[in-house]
């Protein structure tokens, strides 16, 4: 089965993805993750998505969509996948080859994201407050379009993400068809 966790960042996208990969025994990814293990390359491509994240600025559809396709075509991924933070526009969402079982989507206010956010401690570059504004303002204006579109495909499940963890990992089950 292939999931989707959407959500602004710090709405508890990694948290749920976790525990929810050790229900089904799927596996969780995170492209922020994959990308920040790319920028640790010393390369040129390396550079680019290092600057790229630091900034809070998203790296660009057509470097996205081969890494992540070609990522999720690894055997490791042969029952399914728990993806966080891809598609991240809906040029991404349309060019997905993979087929799309659940779309989760965790709403949160922004208040409440940046309040998370200045208490978390990921040691990341990319949490400084420049970076975080910018990576909040891109949610809200390329990512959150993408919704309509699996809601259109009857995809989409919306979750509180201000309930409890317990609390959204039941609904989240809950909503995960039997027998798959
Ligand atoms: P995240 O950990 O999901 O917040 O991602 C960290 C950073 O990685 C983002 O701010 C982007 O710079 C980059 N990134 C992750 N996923 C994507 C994506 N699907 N499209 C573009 N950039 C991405």
């Amino acid at each position: 089965m292939n999931i989707i966790i959407m959500g602004i960042q710090g709405s508890g996208k990694s948290t749920q993805g976790k525990i929810l990969s050790d229900k089904l025994h799927i596996p969780y990814i995170s492209s922020g993750q994959v990308f920040r293990e790319l920028s640790q390359e010393n390369s040129p491509s390396g550079q680019f998505i290092k600057e790229t994240i630091n900034q809070g600025k998203l790296i660009p559809d057509d470097k996205v969509m081969p890494i992540v396709e070609e990522y999720l075509n690894k055997p490791d991924f042969n029952a399914g996948f728990i993806l966080d933070g891809v598609p991240r526009t809906l040029e991404q969402a349309q060019r997905f080859q993979k087929k799309i079982d659940i779309v989760f989507y965790f709403t949160l206010s922004d208040k409440e994201a940046l309040w998370r956010l200045a208490h978390r401690n990921d040691n990341r570059d990319d949490e400084t407050l420049g970076a975080v504004l910018n990576r909040i303002a891109l949610f809200h204006a390329k990512t959150e379009p993408i919704l309509e579109y699996y809601k259109q495909q009857g995809k989409l499940v919306i979750i509180d993400g201000d309930a409890s963890i317990e609390s959204i990992s039941r609904q989240m089950l809950d909503n995960i068809p039997q027998n798959e």
